[in-house]
């Protein structure tokens, strides 16, 4: 289920919304809390066990059936925008994972002449190939000199 939700909604319980930072351009929540390993936000109530925190939001606005993930739409790990979150199969997630691996977070296609090829040095001491989407890149920039422009 997709909710299009705002962040002063009523069912929305306080320690959630005043850790919350709305992103104007992805409409992504950004979690100001904890972080856990995996790159998720958590929520840990004394001596309780921390939860990841887009469980915890689905949970308030919706159940939560046993077995399902909950997916990020928008692929940003730390964002808990209920509107971004949908209880998939893991099957579902995997797949949307490798249609994903072919579009950057914006939806621009990851083809050769639109990627920017990095090699990072992995801490193991590896090394793996990052992929950079061109047009973000562009994006970027555009909106860089554009808001020096302003200032200058
Ligand atoms: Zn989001
Ligand atoms: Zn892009």
């Amino acid at each position: 289920m997709r909710h299009a939700i705002h962040s002063d909604d009523p069912r929305l319980p306080a320690w959630f919304v005043e850790r919350v930072i709305p992103e104007p351009n992805s409409g992504c929540w950004l979690w100001l809390g904890s972080i856990n390993g995996d790159g998720y936000a958590t929520y840990g109530r004394p001596r309780g066990e921390p939860k990841t925190v887009h469980r915890l939001v689905l949970g308030i606005l919706e159940p939560l059936i046993p077995g399902l993930t909950v997916d990020h739409l928008c692929v940003t790990q730390i964002c808990v925008n209920p509107g971004h979150l949908e209880q998939v199969t893991a099957a579902v997630n995997t797949h949307r994972r490798q249609l994903r691996n072919n579009v950057c977070h914006l939806g621009h296609p990851l083809t050769d002449d639109n990627v920017m090829r990095k090699v990072r040095t992995t801490r193991s001491g590896g090394s793996r190939i990052e992929r950079a989407c061109l047009a973000c890149h562009a994006e970027r920039n555009r909106a860089y000199r554009a808001m020096k422009a302003v200032v200058s």
